[in-house]
């Protein structure tokens, strides 16, 4: 059999998701991971988009570590058609013959990857939360939570090609932008293609209420160890003095303590705010997935053994109803002095 590093390396595809014109963020973290990726292949990093009229640069990803970029404007890709976009993307795919594809595993990104999956005949690899490159066989390991999240699982692909993953948003960071060069080509489309038995009677965006913590560089969450739902406000208090936002372990979801948008973890958000404290939760696998690639941890637990003291960087050891008062406290006296 053929090995990978045999094989020469065919490249790197990361399929770019574009909102209302833009290129979101999740974008130019696939493309910064795809480039680390290829420094290891020893390989091009192609970064794909598809959309109606671009309202951002279709260079930007370059800078975050693109060598191509491939646009594709229509008019039919204005808005999400699975069947559409979908039929694009594995013509492109068949084309180029990248032999890895990496993809966000929004709510777009997870309806119509199976699809593509399917039409290039392949496997993927859901929800992704750690991408290499094996150094013996030159094969993607994908790594990702498995049965019920209790295991880390890492899958490969060995007689498929391509190779695709998808990663939740904020998985990975954006690496920092820098001055390279590459190419944006616009490649040609069979006209047929953009045809879609989807009939689409509208498109409504949902706003979603106050901010999404996804985007906030402070995060203050709170576990059943706050007791009681009054007690996030306490964490609204501190988070509103770093200006940031709360969010929560799914067992205060489930017991509609605070909703949903605010789950952090597994069948929650991906967070990596600058600062993430984790006041009364325990650090189960499920919560670190979300929030454990945040640039400094806090942890505050009565108990320490907890397993959330295992990723903190800051660690205090006691009841949280004397600590984060105490906390507050001192940071007004800060902001007054
Ligand atoms: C498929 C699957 C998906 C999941 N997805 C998620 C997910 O997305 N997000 C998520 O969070 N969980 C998820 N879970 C659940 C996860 O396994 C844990 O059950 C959960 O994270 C525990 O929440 P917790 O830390 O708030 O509660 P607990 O585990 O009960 O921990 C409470 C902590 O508070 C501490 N404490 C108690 N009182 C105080 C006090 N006064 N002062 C200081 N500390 C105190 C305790 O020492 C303890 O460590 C998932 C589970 C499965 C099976």
């Amino acid at each position: 059999m053929q090995t990978e590093t045999t094989r020469t390396p065919s490249g790197i595809f990361v399929l770019g998701e574009m909102r209302n014109g833009h290129i979101h963020s999740v974008t130019l973290e696939l493309t910064g991971k795809g480039r680390e990726l290829a420094a290891a292949r020893g390989c091009t990093v192609t970064t794909v988009l598809l959309g109606g009229e671009f309202k951002d640069d279709p260079a930007d990803p370059i800078r975050y570590g693109a060598d191509r970029i491939l646009a594709v404007n229509h008019p039919s890709l204005e808005h999400f058609d699975q069947e559409i976009i979908a039929k694009v993307t594995a013509h492109l795919i068949e084309t180029e013959k990248p032999e890895i594809v990496l993809a966000p595993a929004t709510t777009a990104g997870r309806t119509y990857l199976p699809a593509v999956a399917a039409l290039v005949n392949t496997g993927l690899t859901a929800d992704c939360t750690g991408l290499d490159i094996d150094p013996e066989t030159g094969l993607l390991l994908q790594t990702r939570p498995a049965i019920g999240g209790n295991v880390m699982a890492t899958i490969k692909t060995p007689n498929h090609r391509p190779q695709m993953s998808t990663v939740r948003p904020r998985t990975f960071r954006i690496p920092d932008p820098e001055d390279r060069t590459g190419e944006v080509l616009h490649p040609a489309v069979p006209e047929r293609l953009f045809a879609s038995r989807i009939r689409n009677d509208g498109m409504e965006y949902l706003e979603e209420q106050g901010a999404n913590i996804q985007d906030l560089d402070v995060v203050i969450s709170g576990g059943k160890g706050l007791k009681r739902p009054e007690s996030f406000r306490l964490l609204q208090e501190l988070a509103d003095l770093l200006e940031g936002g709360v969010g929560a372990s799914r067992p205060t979801v489930e017991a509609k303590w605070i909703p949903y948008p605010h789950q952090v973890g597994l069948s929650g958000k991906v967070v990596a705010p600058k600062l993430y404290m984790a006041v009364g939760i325990s650090g189960a696998v499920q919560h670190l997935a979300g929030m454990q690639t945040a640039q400094t941890i806090v942890a505050v637990n009565k108990d320490p053994e907890a397993p959330i003291f295992r990723v903190a960087d800051v660690a205090l050891c006691g009841d949280l109803f004397d600590i984060v008062p105490r906390l507050i406290e001192r940071i007004k006296k800060e902001k007054r002095s």
